[in-house]
């Protein structure tokens, strides 16, 4: 099993690199943002609460992300067993912590955090950009702008937290989405 976080600022391109490495290894593709935004289009009780945090540019709270987590995982245990891209998860130390008792649980472990590094007035220019097509109710600069300090606030320490975990590998996420999806395979595949 060969778990990987692929971790960035919101958008960094964590979305376009999972559909690539989804299709070169294999793995189950989980981002917690689409979960939230099947449950929001469904009408769900937790669309409802999502919606409020997400329109507004908030994290989700860690103890109701954590149990929806864990809810998938329970209930694709069998297409996880390869392994799984955890995509906008997680975005804080606690959720970190959770996922390593999550995955220890399950007898696994997270085996490499890809991390995407982009200059903010470049994720800016991508998000608003992204805004016109996406029809995302957070892809409006006033929110764009909150999930970016959010962003600074409290999930960029995750990557000291995983720097100190040996399990950071830091990507250039500026460039042509091959030569930035080569440096991931180099990454990935230097931990296989
Ligand atoms: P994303 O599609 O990953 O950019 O996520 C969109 C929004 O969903 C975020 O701005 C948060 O409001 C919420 N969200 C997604 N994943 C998480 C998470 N792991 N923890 C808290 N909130 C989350």
């Amino acid at each position: 099993m060969f778990n990987l976080v692929i971790f960035g600022a919101p958008g960094s391109g964590k979305g376009t690199q999972s559909e690539r490495l989804i299709a070169n290894y294999g793995l189950y593709h989980i981002s917690t943002g689409d979960v939230l935004r099947d449950h929001i289009k469904r009408g769900t009780e937790l669309g409802k609460i999502a919606d409020s945090y997400i329109s507004d540019g908030k994290l989700i709270p860690d103890e109701l992300m954590i149990n929806i987590l864990a809810d998938v995982l329970d209930k694709n245990a069998d297409a996880t067993r390869n392994g799984v891209i955890f995509d906008g998860f997680p975005r804080t130390i606690e959720q970190a912590k959770a996922l390593k008792v999550m995955l220890a649980e399950r007898g696994s472990q997270v085996n490499v955090v890809i991390g995407l590094e982009v200059p903010d007035e470049e994720l800016i220019d991508r998000l608003v950009k992204r805004g016109k097509e996406s029809g995302r109710s957070d892809d409006n600069l006033e929110t764009i702008t909150k999930r970016l300090e959010v962003y600074h606030s409290q999930t960029s320490p995750l990557r000291d937290f995983y720097v100190a975990e040996g399990l950071y590998a830091a990507i250039h996420g500026s460039g042509s989405i091959d030569d930035i999806f080569a440096d991931i395979r180099k990454a990935v595949d230097a931990r296989k």
